[in-house]
């Protein structure tokens, strides 16, 4: 599976350029496509279902529940209404958006009854730590639950204290969001981050590509950036293929450390 995949958050505000871009991307091999019900309130996964009808095969697509939903009829009702709208049978994979306030069992029942209808073929959890990531596991037993989605990029780097670890040591899959911190990511040079911008240079790679290669790195997972733009989805295609050097990457390890570690997952 490829490591770098394509987020939608925000896509329904530029809906033909998005659904051009997310084509492009799975022409260039970015086939991991993660959208969820909540975004766009529902707008977003229709568009990603126009964009990859006539794909969906060469696909990995995931979606979210709203944790508001996530009792287990409620979950599978919102399940068959997002995949109405991405125009699909079945999703990839299906995750809980973040904690729910229903019981653990209660979701990982829905996640069950989804799985033996066909119309899911694996889920997981997103924003989870290691202790509610355990409870999971508990409920559903192991290598049950095939990915947890968290905030990872150059400015928030604190999963890879303990959560990461506890993922690969459950196999867990761990897929990093916002890579380019949804929007705050350094300026391109004069002005940005010189050890980035020095690696960029040398390696012959744009910043970006050298961030999303250094995070991939560092999770041993995947990273899913979101672009609406054609130039962008080829500059983020093109980083699953650098390789950074040592020297490289202990200098960003300087540059954006890896800072303290906190209790739960970060949201920003
Ligand atoms: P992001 O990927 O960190 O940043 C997106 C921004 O970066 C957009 O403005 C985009 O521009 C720009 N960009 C992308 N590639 C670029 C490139 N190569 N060069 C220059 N600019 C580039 O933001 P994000 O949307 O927060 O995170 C990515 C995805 O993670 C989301 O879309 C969503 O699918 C997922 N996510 C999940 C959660 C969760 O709770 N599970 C939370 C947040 C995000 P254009 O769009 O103009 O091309």
């Amino acid at each position: 599976m490829p490591v770098i995949g394509q987020g939608t958050w925000n896509m329904e505000r530029e809906p033909e350029l998005a659904m051009d871009a997310l084509r492009y991307g799975v022409d260039l091999g970015l086939t991991h496509i993660d959208t969820a019900e909540i975004y766009g309130d529902g707008a977003v996964e229709t568009l990603v279902g126009r964009a990859l009808h006539n794909v969906r095969e060469r696909v990995l697509l995931v979606s979210k529940v709203d944790p508001a939903r996530a009792s287990r009829d409620e979950l599978i009702k919102a399940c068959e209404q997002s995949l109405r709208r991405l125009r699909t049978e079945y999703l990839d994979v299906y995750l809980l958006h973040w904690l729910s306030a229903f019981p653990v069992a209660e979701t990982v029942a829905g996640f069950d009854a989804l799985c033996a209808a066909g119309k899911i073929r694996n889920w997981g959890v997103s924003n989870l730590d290691e202790v509610k990531l355990a409870e999971f596991l508990k409920v559903a037993g192991p290598e049950r639950i095939c990915c947890n989605q968290v905030m990872h990029h150059l400015g928030q780097r604190s999963i890879e204290h303990s959560l990461v670890p506890f993922c690969h040591g459950h196999q867990v899959a761990l897929v990093g969001y916002s890579p380019f911190g949804a929007g705050a990511f350094p300026p391109e040079s004069p002005g940005g981050n010189e050890v980035l911008s020095e690696a960029a240079h040398a390696l012959g790679a744009s910043t970006r590509q050298v961030a999303l290669a250094f995070l991939i790195l560092k999770s041993g997972g995947f990273t899913i950036p979101k672009a609406s733009r054609r130039r962008h989805v080829e500059d983020n295609a093109a980083a699953a293929s650098l390789e950074l050097p040592a020297e490289a990457v202990a200098r960003l390890d300087q540059a954006f450390p890896i800072g303290p570690s906190h209790p739960g997952v970060p949201i920003w």
